[in-house]
């Protein structure tokens, strides 16, 4: 399997990354034999958090793997923000973990500013973890966030992490594109590494592993993370990683923009309705607002009632309702307003504008129907 670079860890992590999340699904038994197997084909990078089962993930990896502890890249997070949650925190997953040391340490599911100041406040979790640094049981330090790009801007503004975690697949790239126009270059330029998270957007790409896997392997990023709870998803997933094709800008580009998932409702951020309505209006602008809302995956239609579970499932994963409604309201224009329907029919992948700003309009302003 392809090794890169791990930003200036000085690490080398193989392509394909496992997650631990969904070993709470399964009985250790099975969760030891896709451990080692993953070992075995030449992967490097198991990844855990505290919060996953209170503990349950990482003592399934512990009891699993703690014998080949020298052949992985071991990494947990805490959700604590203070120091001595950090420490008790780390203290327990190194028990759990059956290990001295982890080697990147990750602040769990940082949402919004205020979490970060409490992180690096001279009693936070960040310098508690420099201390644990220090002491040989925390070899990097890093954070990550779910549907928040600006929160990991900020932190590589303000920090010196080694390491980010983002979702970035080709379906939320179209709902925060500052993931990949301003984090990735951002991180890369910092020589920070990349560990990309959801690269079928919790599942919804599911029936396009394929597409999804070769966009995500194509990125400039360090490792590629995702859960394997049978033995069938293993292969299949280190079987992809081993014979990925790297796409070019062009190619990665028409899966992000005509990937059959992306259908008629999701809009690719185009601009090219940008000339509709007074000058202080861009449609796109709400529909990236209405992409933080609910990544845009209640469409109002139903064509399938598995796909449409499914996204009624993951469409709040992220919890940034709260956010995306206060920055709606900020907006000059909203939703509401008139357009004349024959100059809307602009979009060429075929989004019904006016239907999708009404729609997005009863979102983000909480009207009763629309
Ligand atoms: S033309 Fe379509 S895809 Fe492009 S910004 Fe407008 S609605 Fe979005």
């Amino acid at each position: 399997m392809e090794m890169r670079k791990f930003g200036k860890t000085g690490l080398e992590v193989s392509l394909l990354g496992f997650g631990g999340f969904h070993l709470l699904e399964i009985p250790q038994k099975e969760a030891t034999v896709l451990l080692n197997e993953y070992l075995d084909r030449g992967g490097n990078y198991i990844e855990t958090a505290m919060s996953y089962g209170q503990g349950e993930s990482e003592r399934k990896i512990g009891r699993a793997v703690s014998s080949r502890r020298d052949e992985y890249i071991l990494v947990t997070k805490t959700g604590d923000r203070d120091a001595e949650g950090c420490r008790k925190s780390v203290e327990g997953s190194l028990e759990n973990l059956q290990t001295d040391h982890v080697d990147i340490l990750l602040m769990h599911g940082v949402q919004n500013s205020e979490e970060l100041a409490k992180i690096l406040a001279p009693e936070g979790a960040f310098g508690e973890a420099q201390k644990l640094k220090a002491e040989g049981k925390v070899n990097h330090i890093g954070l990550s966030m779910h549907g928040q790009p600006d929160v990991l801007i900020e932190a590589l503004e303000k920090a010196p992490f080694e390491v980010v975690m983002t979702t970035l697949n080709y379906y939320d790239v179209n709902n925060f594109p500052k993931l990949l126009d301003v984090l990735v270059p951002m991180a890369n330029e910092k020589e920070v590494g990349i560990i990309l998270m959801k690269p079928l957007a919790d599942g919804l790409l599911y029936k396009n592993a394929e597409d999804a896997f070769n966009y995500a392997f194509s990125l400039p990023v360090s490792v590629v993370v995702t859960g394997m709870n049978n033995r069938e998803m293993v292969k299949l997933d280190m079987d992809l990683a081993d014979n990925y094709t790297q796409l070019d800008g062009s190619a990665m580009g028409i899966i992000k923009t005509c990937a059959p998932e992306l259908g008629k409702y999701m809009c690719r951020q185009c601009g090219i309705c940008d000339s509709l309505g007074p000058d202080n209006f861009k449609a796109r602008d709400i529909f990236r607002l209405e992409g933080l809302y609910d990544r845009q995956m209640r469409t109002g239609q139903i064509d399938d009632t598995g796909d449409f579970a499914l996204r009624d499932r993951l469409r709040f994963w992220f919890g940034t309702q709260d956010r995306a409604r206060e920055e709606y309201a900020q907006l000059p224009v909203k939703g509401d307003i008139e357009l004349k329907p024959e100059e809307c029919r602009v979009c060429p992948y075929g989004i019904d504008i006016p239907y999708k700003l009404a729609l997005a309009d009863y979102k983000l302003a909480g009207k009763e129907s629309y």
